[in-house]
């Protein structure tokens, strides 16, 4: 039997929120509008999830699924500074992936399961993964389709986070009404539907709140209350 590694966010109110960070053998699901730090949060567990479990941390590697282009490696430097570990071989267990169809998606997922078998991963991270389904299937007519190619890649998903005892973050980005702050699609339904809210074992909703501060709160999650913690994003990564 494997146990749960719980990882650091870097956030003590974050972390107490998710009962200890981000767990391993589950689905983290983030979504939120745009800036409400989604990625930055993927950013710094690139970095925990290196750090010895004394320090909160997986000691493990890092596979990294990226559909928007938005991994910045000059991010990772500060972040890995500030939890004490060297930039250089942080970078270099951090195995970076662009995707460009969701088709190339699923397959790189594939690849990554060979290489975990090899080495000792505790995180994947797929920022964002809707996006590449939202462009490659457009049509009305295609949305079931779309959906049981979704159901798919979070099958994969739950499959690698299983076998391997790795933490799964996975983002999705919600489109919000620039005036009120209102959500356009119901928070509760993101894009993705029943089969994204089915597959996450955590969701967590992101917004903005004062200037760097942002509002993390928990949705359906079968063993946490469904609270909010407040964090910052700082140049150091996700804080308190
Ligand atoms: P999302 O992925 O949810 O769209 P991000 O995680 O990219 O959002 O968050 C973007 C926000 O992160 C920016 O608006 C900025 O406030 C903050 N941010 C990015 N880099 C830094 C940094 N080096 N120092 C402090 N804050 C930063
Ligand atoms: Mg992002």
């Amino acid at each position: 039997r494997k146990s749960v590694v719980r990882i650091t966010t870097g956030s003590q109110a974050l972390d107490e929120l998710l009962g200890g960070g981000i767990e391993t053998l589950s689905i983290t699901e983030a979504f939120g509008e745009f800036r409400s730090g989604k990625t930055q949060l993927a950013h710094t567990l690139c970095v925990s999830t290196q750090l010895p479990l004394s320090m909160r941390g997986g000691n493990g590697k890092v596979a990294y699924i990226d559909t928007e282009g938005t991994f910045r490696p000059d991010r990772i430097v500060p972040i890995a500074e500030r939890f004490g570990l060297d930039a250089g071989a942080v970078l270099d267990n951090i195995i970076y992936a662009r995707a460009y169809t969701y088709e190339h998606q699923y397959n790189l997922l594939l690849g990554l399961a060979a290489k975990m078998s090899e080495e000792p991963f505790r995180l994947l991270i797929v920022d964002s993964v809707i996006a590449l389904f939202r462009v490659d299937f457009t049509g009305r007519g295609e949305l079931a389709e779309r959906q049981q190619k979704l159901a798919q890649m979070l099958s994969r998903l739950t499959k690698i986070a299983e076998e391997f005892n790795v933490a799964v973050y996975m983002t999705n980005q919600v489109i919000a009404d620039p005036g009120g702050g209102v959500f356009i699609s119901d928070p509760k339904k993101p894009a993705g539907g029943h089969v994204l809210a089915h597959a996450a074992t955590i969701r967590l909703m992101f917004r903005k709140g004062k200037g760097e501060q942002r509002i993390c709160k928990v949705f359906d999650a079968p063993n946490l209350p469904e609270n909010e913690a407040v964090f910052q994003i700082t140049p150091g990564g996700i804080s308190d």
